[in-house]
């Protein structure tokens, strides 16, 4: 995976930006939120490789914003000489983790693996719609599905959480996402109810906001339900300093606002983590990446990925043709 004996190439380097409206805005402990924006990158040199890359911010997880990333492009100039260092952007993790992608795609072989959609959880709506939503989703093959929670009253959620269990099948799994969003109590409560459902509740995501490291590990101490950092994890060294700390618990891992993907899979080859590789609405372009990434980490590392990609995420987008695995007929769309 490292191109560190290829030459710096020269390229042609261009950027179109996106901007998709989700087909129901996503409610979440941050708000509403209603469209994705993200820009599309394409790499071309002399021999005719093309290499396409996307950046995907997502500014409330600490990535620059869309329009410090296109002002970013703008500087790039439209000839350059690349090779595959990009550690000259930090602050700009989105970014980092787009021009990684577009010279990966350059210079590999091309090879668009696919997972059988079991390996994909599906997002839920939020709150009461979810009660009904799962079974479509159910009949396509998916068998983990993500419900976020924290955004009405406990008692209410815990009501509809018992409903829901009753409806889903034997054989469903359910992650819940609080997004940081539950207090002491709440978290508690949570925890406890999914105890007593047993193993049919994968796990909760970031119960408490990332400042309570030591109340999440007391929590990983007083429950059987096992508990993912999301929030936490928004860098590659914050995930690394809560390696170092001890956490031992899950990862959710979402390489399009980590920053370096080389510096991402080197970690995760290295040490054991128990991830979950997850999306935060790319295009096809983006989504292939953590395909490409959970595979290679299943088949060379120490952190084999064995939990369902946080990417079941495509029926909340419209068909504007930003998913088309063909990439130059993806970009021909941004016209
Ligand atoms: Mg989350």
């Amino acid at each position: 995976m490292h191109h560190v004996n290829d030459k710096p190439a020269v390229a042609t380097f261009e950027f179109r930006s996106y901007r998709r409206a989700f087909r129901r805005p996503i409610k979440t402990h941050y708000g509403i939120w209603k469209h994705r924006e993200g820009i599309i990158l394409k790499l071309s040199d002399h021999q005719g490789r093309i290499g396409f890359g996307e950046v995907a911010p997502l500014p409330w997880f600490g990535t620059e914003t869309q329009s410090q990333a296109i002002a970013f492009c703008q500087r790039i100039p439209s000839r350059l000489s690349i090779g595959d260092d990009f550690s000259i952007l930090p602050t700009l993790p989105a970014c980092q983790f787009g021009f990684e992608l577009a010279y990966r795609n350059l210079t590999k072989d091309i090879h668009c693996a696919d997972l059988a959609i079991h390996h994909y959880s599906a997002l839920l709506p939020t709150g009461e719609a979810a009660l009904d939503a799962w079974s479509a989703l159910w009949a396509m093959g998916h068998r983990t599905f993500k419900w976020k929670i924290g955004v009405a009253p406990v008692s209410v959620e815990l009501a509809w959480l018992s409903q829901l269990m009753e409806r889903l099948p034997l054989g469903a799994q359910l992650r819940l996402d609080a997004n940081g969003g539950l207090c002491e109590i709440a978290a508690h409560h949570w925890l406890d109810r999914c105890d007593r459902l047993g193993h049919r509740i994968e796990f909760i995501e970031q119960p408490l906001p990332p400042n309570c490291f030591a109340e999440l590990i007391k929590l990983t101490r007083r429950y059987q339900t096992p508990i993912a950092l999301d929030e936490s994890v928004t860098t590659l060294d914050q995930l690394k300093a809560h390696y170092y700390r001890g956490w031992r618990g899950i990862y959710v891992v979402k390489p399009a606002v980590l920053g370096s993907l080389n510096r991402l899979q080197q970690f995760c080859e290295d040490y054991s983590i128990d991830l979950v590789v997850s999306s935060v609405f790319e295009t096809d372009i983006g989504r292939q990446a953590l395909i490409d990434l959970a595979i290679e980490l299943q088949n060379s590392s120490f952190s084999k990925p064995h939990r369902a990609l946080g990417m079941g995420t495509q029926q909340w987008l419209p068909h504007d043709g930003l998913d088309d695995p063909d990439w130059e007929a993806l970009w021909q769309q941004l016209e």
